[in-house]
């Protein structure tokens, strides 16, 4: 099973701080942003640091499984040229990371029209040209103007692009884009005939705070949204699935039910109920009692 989390990636200790990070969780792999996902600000890697990390992956976590996200705020589907030199820029910081794979959101159309956003999405990504790292489009939730939001749109994308280009399915976004996940074999035969399984490199494993077709994108602890426990088990041991990296993004946990700040990551106990195939009706608590002790 490769499983892990999304992780931070520090100032301090780049890429070594996301290994111990994600090595703290259990994981046998992760995803990461390489600096604020809100922002493009970005310092240099320092390759010392990487082959430092590379050195902790070692016989743990495959490299080629490790995940990169671009910044939400890239727009591919806006005219300007602004997203295209910071992809460039971002793919090469990937590449001096070693790493193969970018997860893209395809972009927003904003006040132009779905058809006017899907061109500049492929003409953008067209401009931005192949590289070594391959693009993972993700799909959607439809939230505002989101592109992306269904096989179609991405495979529109896919078919307009003179390179190749990957997928990542979140099940939260699919779920809120109108997918019923209670029956995934459904899915990914859609999945399938539209796109093609081959084309699919990562999956995003997130329970969701609303109901199917809602378009609102609010990710939920494993088991304690409405796709549920045993739905999402079945996704991530879906044979179907097998060797492709699930990556949990699921929110942090507040140190107490009166405070709202969201300190503590959950995925070293998500990753315990999945690998366990167990539902833990205790996993608040036992996220609490384990880091206040810490
Ligand atoms: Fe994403
Ligand atoms: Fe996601
Ligand atoms: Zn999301």
């Amino acid at each position: 099973m490769i499983i892990g989390s999304h992780v931070s990636f520090k100032k301090d200790k780049q890429l070594v701080g996301s290994v111990e990070e994600a090595l703290s969780y259990g994981s046998t792999t992760f995803m990461f942003y390489t600096g604020a996902p809100q922002n493009t600000n970005r310092q240099p890697i320092d390759n010392n640091l990487t082959e430092e990390a590379i050195e902790l992956m070692r016989d743990k976590i495959d490299i080629n499984n490790v995940i990169v996200h671009a910044p939400y705020i890239i727009n591919l589907a806006s005219s300007n040229d602004f997203a295209v030199d910071f992809l460039k820029q971002e793919l090469k910081r990937v590449e001096q990371l070693k790493m193969t794979k970018l997860v893209l959101h395809p972009g927003s159309s904003v006040k132009l029209s779905r058809e006017e956003g899907i061109k500049n999405i492929i003409d953008n990504l067209n401009k931005v040209g192949q590289s070594k790292v391959l693009i993972l489009l993700e799909t959607m939730a439809g939230k505002g103007t989101e592109l992306g939001k269904n096989f179609l749109e991405i495979k529109e994308i896919i078919d307009g692009v003179n390179y190749p280009i990957g997928v990542c399915l979140d099940t939260c976004h699919i779920n809120d884009a109108g997918y019923d996940l209670t029956n995934f074999d459904k899915i990914l035969d859609l999945f399938d005939d539209i796109i093609g399984l081959d084309k699919l490199k990562c999956v995003h494993i997130n329970d969701s705070k609303n109901l199917i077709n809602t378009h609102k994108d609010r990710h939920e602890n494993i088991g304690y949204g409405t796709i549920g426990f045993d739905n999402l088990i079945k996704i991530i041991y879906h044979d179907k699935l097998k060797g492709i990296p699930k990556i949990l993004e699921t929110p942090y946990v507040s140190k107490d039910d009166t405070s709202k700040e969201k300190l503590y990551p959950p995925y070293k106990f998500e990753i315990e109920m999945i690998l366990n195939k167990k539902f833990n009706d205790n996993l608040i608590n036992d996220i609490r009692n384990y880091y206040n002790d810490f």
